[in-house]
């Protein structure tokens, strides 16, 4: 053919919206939209993000490589997004109280890979809690790289209250002499104490982590006790109670700063998801608003009000209650599993997770309880009715002898709850 050139018909590919270049992606994306707006979603560790939010992340900053940091990259026409990165970092500093911020790190899991790889050499011991007891992966999980690279010593929780025991936390840290700390959890349903940790931390010479992965918008909001000023390390996501982008952040102490910098890049990362961060900026914006704080404030009260009508109801908490934003109910008595439970309720149209309780007694893949959580629901616009109306219905879903009707039943009384709080109506 003569003339060469760009045919117009890749032109056009290269313009169509999604729905045209791609229907089956397209039909994908919106089963899942369809699936967030008809569901209850009580998973702990899930939120809705703003409609900003979305925006800033499917931006074309994802167009662009920026290795390095504002102001040393090694990629040219990178004015606006080292402008960009340095509002994330501003603005997260400001909301946090932090002396250094590094905003790059691609997911929760990696910022924490980050403080180990700065702070630690291979085989070195770090003290940190059990994932059966509501740590996480990257805690020291045997086949996790946390695992596998360093010599792990866990904590877990007191038999009798189902709480953190510092007193046995200092025991182990004065018997191990760990080189690092970890604090932080993800389905331990308290408040956590940062400053006896910092104490502790102390006491041993250790460096202390606090990962507030779960817990970043209600420490945002005032409403939980502060890590930032308290330890060396402080790692997040920004997608669970931060309500921002799926993503991670690493706070920590002006001098140790060029060592976290250098972790991240070249250390672990290639290119930043520049996107991501400009996402990460809007969020740590709205983060800092009033609207937020009472936002946070709502989520911890509806999932006190959930926790007292599920006790109510015959149902076992971990530790009898809550402090925060999620629960975690032991089924033993009620002699169903976590995963019956969690399939009993997605029927009825309500996500949750199952999650193994401290000492229990099933594998991972069972467990004997589920972990429930309100930032989702909260985001969405419920309060304390709406909250009523939800425990009556986990109630009746987890009865042990259903019917068909009554799934039905329960089913329609989602829908009618729903109905009122419509999701995302933009889209
Ligand atoms: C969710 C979570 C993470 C990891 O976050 P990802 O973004 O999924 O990698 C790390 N630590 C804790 C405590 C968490 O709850």
């Amino acid at each position: 053919m003569a003339g060469g050139g760009v045919e117009p018909r890749t032109q056009s590919e290269f313009r169509q919206p999604l729905p045209e270049a791609d229907g089956e992606l397209a039909q994908l994306l919106g089963k899942e939209l369809a699936r967030q707006r008809q569901t209850i979603e009580l998973i702990a560790s899930e939120n809705f993000t703003s409609r900003a939010v979305l925006e800033a992340a499917a931006s074309v900053l994802t167009n662009k490589y920026a290795e390095g940091y504002p102001g040393a990259r090694y990629y040219g026409g990178c004015e606006f997004v080292d402008e960009v990165e340095t509002l994330a970092i501003e603005r997260c500093k400001a909301l946090f109280g932090a002396e250094h911020v590094n905003v790059q790190p691609h997911s929760g899991s990696t910022a924490n890979q980050a403080v180990y790889f700065a702070e630690l050499a291979m085989g070195d011991a770090i003290l940190a809690m059990k994932l059966t007891h509501g740590g996480h992966l990257t805690h020291g999980m045997k086949i996790n790289f946390s695992g596998r690279l360093y010599h792990v010593h866990s904590y877990g929780l007191n038999r009798e209250t189902g709480r953190l025991d510092y007193d046995e936390i200092e025991e182990l840290a004065r018997e191990h002499q760990p080189k690092l700390i970890v604090a932080g959890a993800s389905a331990y349903p308290r408040s956590i104490d940062f400053a006896r940790f910092a104490e502790i931390a102390r006491i041993v010479g250790a460096r202390l982590m606090v990962d507030m992965a779960h817990i970043a918008g209600l420490v945002a909001a005032g409403l939980h006790p502060d890590p930032v000023a308290v330890a060396d390390y402080v790692t997040t996501t920004t997608h669970k109670t931060l309500a921002g982008p799926r993503s991670g952040v690493i706070i920590c102490r002006q001098e140790l700063g060029k060592g976290i910098d250098k972790a991240i890049f070249p250390g672990l990362q290639g290119g930043p998801l520049m996107h991501i961060i400009a996402a990460k900026a809007v969020c740590f914006k709205l983060a800092a608003t009033e609207e937020f704080r009472r936002r946070q404030q709502q989520t911890i009260a509806n999932a006190a009000l959930l926790a007292q009508r599920l006790q109510e109801g015959g149902i076992k908490l971990v530790s009898g209650g809550t402090d925060n934003h999620l629960m975690l109910a032991d089924l033993t008595d009620l002699g169903i599993t976590g995963i019956e439970a969690e399939s009993r309720l997605e029927e009825v149209g309500i996500t949750v997770n199952k999650n193994a309780v401290p000492y229990d007694q099933l594998p991972p893949t069972v467990t004997s309880g589920i972990r429930i959580g309100t930032p989702a629901v909260t985001s969405r616009g419920f309060r304390e009715p709406e909250m009523e109306e939800v425990a009556g219905i986990i109630l009746t879903a987890l009865r042990p002898h259903t019917t068909e009707a009554d799934r039905q039943r329960l089913r329609r009384r989602v829908e009618e709850l729903l109905a009122g709080f419509p999701l995302y109506p933009h889209l």
